[in-house]
């Protein structure tokens, strides 16, 4: 349902930018939407429907807010440039399912955010075009709490996307793509021309769907200890997976005693850290950790 008064026409964007006083903080990561086509395109990856709520990070001046509020039951916005706080109480003021945080999302607490706004919805999703100086914090944050999530639909940047949902193998993969996977499976939505923001990002930009598994999908007996293994073995990524948790783990003597971990997680030492899949990272930590290598 295209109105022409839409927030995110660019004529009515730079009207409000320009009667409020508006100017862009690059520091911010403030690249504003002004294609109907790529909203309605990230809202319908969402699936949301009157039952479900959203979560926006970084409103901005509402253009995204405004097709939520259209489809959702009830969205939270979080914005951390109090600037844009007058013009989003302006622009949402016919959405009483709207409500907007002034914060930075990185320290707001979201379980109570949670509580306080999604107790009666059945499912909540994250969609946002985010700030890209902070997508893989807030990301992770999000995935890390634990939050009951069904989807994550986020416009990154094009070349953390393609890392995000990289499998083994491939130049991409790496410890993101594992952190990632291990919490939700990622598929690209699509990539998105520079001439739908304002200003325009000097970045490839892509959407990305993140749908929050119910756990893992490999049994892991210390996520803390996994994610150190994942870490270690892309240290460098031109080095074996041996020389590199040799590094980490065996600073000293040990390389023999290693050789043979990786053997016992049935490993070769030769392999780099981007041939191994999430199973076989899951089963090198738990024979590392058996032999109380941490
Ligand atoms: N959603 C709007 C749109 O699509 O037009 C704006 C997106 S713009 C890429 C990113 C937004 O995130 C900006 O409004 C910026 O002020 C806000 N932002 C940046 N860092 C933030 C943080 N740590 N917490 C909350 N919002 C943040």
């Amino acid at each position: 349902m295209t109105r022409i008064d839409d927030i995110s026409t660019p004529r009515r964007t730079k009207e409000i930018i320009q009667r409020h006083g508006f100017s862009f903080k690059k520091s911010l990561g403030q690249n504003f939407l002004i294609d109907q086509n790529i909203l309605f395109k990230i809202v319908e990856a969402a699936d949301l429907d009157k039952e479900k709520g959203a979560l926006e990070i970084g409103p901005g001046i509402g253009a995204l807010t405004e097709k939520l509020a259209q489809t959702a039951n009830r969205v939270t916005a979080v914005e951390i440039d109090q600037r844009l706080i007058p013009i989003l109480q302006e622009v949402l003021e016919p959405y009483p399912n709207v409500s907007v945080h002034h914060g930075d999302v990185l320290k707001v607490d979201l379980h109570e955010l949670f509580r306080n706004y999604f107790s009666g919805v059945s499912k909540v999703s994250v969609v946002a075009n985010l700030p890209y100086y902070v997508t893989t914090p807030i990301l992770m944050k999000l995935l890390e709490e634990k939050l009951p999530l069904e989807n994550i639909v986020v416009m990154i940047q094009k070349e953390v996307a393609v890392r995000m949902a990289a499998s083994p193998g491939s130049k991409d993969y790496g410890s993101l793509s594992i952190a990632v996977q291990y919490y939700s499976e990622p598929k690209l939505v699509c990539t998105v021309p520079h001439t739908v923001f304002i200003p325009q990002p000097n970045v490839e930009s892509a959407v990305i769907r993140l749908k929050v598994r119910d756990k893992p999908p490999v049994e892991v007996d210390d996520e803390k200890h996994f994610f150190e293994v994942v870490h270690a073995s892309f240290a460098q990524r031109r080095k074996t997976i041996a020389n590199n948790l040799k590094s980490r783990f065996f600073p000293g003597e040990g390389r023999e005693r290693l050789e043979q971990l990786l053997q016992e997680a049935e490993i070769e030492p030769s392999r780099r850290g981007e041939t191994l899949s999430i199973e076989e990272y899951a089963r090198l930590s738990s024979v590392l950790l058996r032999a109380g290598v941490r």
